[in-house]
């Protein structure tokens, strides 16, 4: 689907901006109001109320979210684990069932496996990238098929097209959390998505200061989602709103920025003898490369690796890395980095760790907008000291 409007760098800086601007404010204010004066709403969700997802600040994000998508709505929540948690709850019913990617995000993960099945639902897990498997684990009651567009830690893409035309041929809501891409390197409702969430904490809000998510599709099934969101109450704050809609202003370049420098850092590590593997689909060798060259305009910001020395040699690299801090999440200004065996993904017994590939020396880089070569320098001294 060609974009029939203004290309991405203009809609992140002016869709859904007011015109005219409110007093000649270039910046839209913070409506810092619970509550607005009773205009004859009929429906209980049209009273202008902040929980009901409707002041100025959530109506601007949402036309501009919508249109970074290239689709027809969206919708910001509280976290993007609000986002994903109030969609499959208006997705699903009591009875249904989920198709669901193996290796979620832990947050979702722990959501299907602790608390789906006690609400009357049920899901299975599906490799992403093995659709001849798919088919034998749909049932009568299966509504949603739900991946991600690149796997924690390993930075691994589902067939992203067969998902679309699994979803299409057996009348499924495919759904995808597209968090590490961002709608700079993958808007998947052109791809055919019904609908695709984000953690907003991460890339989309860029600056590691508020927590944010959001969900974007078709207005038929977008509108539900906040009606259910108006019920659960997982409502953006107006001023995390504020903040959220001047961090996506800088989003193309930031994004570029993160793309090209992960590329780099990908590059050098793999001709590093310290490093015996490298996770980044920017590189040739990495098993979707091809398809992510054709699907994504740019390869992330998320890379992994492994190191000959294996989890003693990456804990002295990380106690002897100066620029990146050590600590979870991902998608900001600043450098991270985790060893997931020991953080994100220390929950799952050794076994399950190795099943999805994740050795106990494996390391995740979330690498930030500090100058490449400096980060190359850092890493290099870390390697070989
Ligand atoms: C962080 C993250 C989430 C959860 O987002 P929160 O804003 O922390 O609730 C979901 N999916 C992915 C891929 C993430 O990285």
């Amino acid at each position: 689907m060609t974009r029939k409007t203004q290309g991405i760098e203009t809609q992140l800086i002016h869709a859904g901006e007011p015109v005219p601007r409110i007093d000649g404010s270039l910046v839209t204010p913070i409506f810092q109001s619970s509550t607005y004066e009773y205009t004859g709403a009929e429906d209980y969700h049209d009273l202008r109320y902040i929980r009901l997802n409707n002041t100025p600040n959530h109506v601007g994000l949402h036309a501009k979210l919508a249109a970074l998508e290239n689709t027809e709505a969206a919708l910001v929540t509280a976290s993007g684990m609000a986002a994903i948690t109030t969609t499959l709850l208006t997705v699903l019913s009591a009875g249904d069932h989920l198709l669901a990617q193996r290796c979620l995000y832990g947050g979702t993960h722990d959501f299907l496996t602790h608390d789906l099945e006690r609400m009357g639902m049920a899901f299975s897990f599906i490799p992403g990238d093995r659709p001849d498997t798919w088919p034998e684990r749909l049932r009568p009651q299966t509504r949603a098929v739900y991946v991600e567009a690149m796997s924690n830690p390993m930075l691994e893409i589902p067939d992203l097209e067969a998902v679309v035309a699994f979803a299409r041929e057996h009348k499924l809501v495919s759904i995808i959390d597209a968090t590490f891409a961002t709608p700079i390197n993958i808007r998947p409702c052109e791809l055919g998505f019904d609908l695709c969430v984000h953690s907003c904490t991460k890339y989309l809000n860029g600056h590691s200061d508020i927590v944010a998510g959001a969900v974007a599709g078709r207005t038929e099934l977008v509108e539900p989602i906040r009606r259910t969101l108006n019920h659960l109450g997982g409502t953006l704050d107006p001023h995390a709103c504020f903040l959220l809609n001047r961090g996506l202003k800088t989003l193309a370049v930031r994004v570029r920025q993160h793309n090209e420098s992960a590329l780099a850092i990908a590059r050098f590590l793999a001709s590093h003898p310290a490093v015996a593997r490298v996770h980044y689909p920017g590189l040739e060798n990495h098993p979707q490369h091809a398809t992510a060259a054709r699907l994504f305009d740019g390869f992330g910001g998320m890379l992994s690796f492994e190191l000959t020395g294996g989890a003693d040699a990456a804990d002295r690299v990380l106690d002897r890395l100066r620029l990146p801090m050590s600590g979870p999440s991902l998608g900001g200004v600043e450098s991270l980095i985790t060893r997931p065996a020991t953080t994100s993904h220390a929950g799952l017994d050794p076994e399950q760790r190795r099943e999805l590939g994740i050795t106990d020396g494996l390391i995740r880089f979330s690498v930030g907008l500090e100058t490449t070569r400096d980060l190359i320098d850092d890493l290099e001294q870390a390697l070989t000291a």
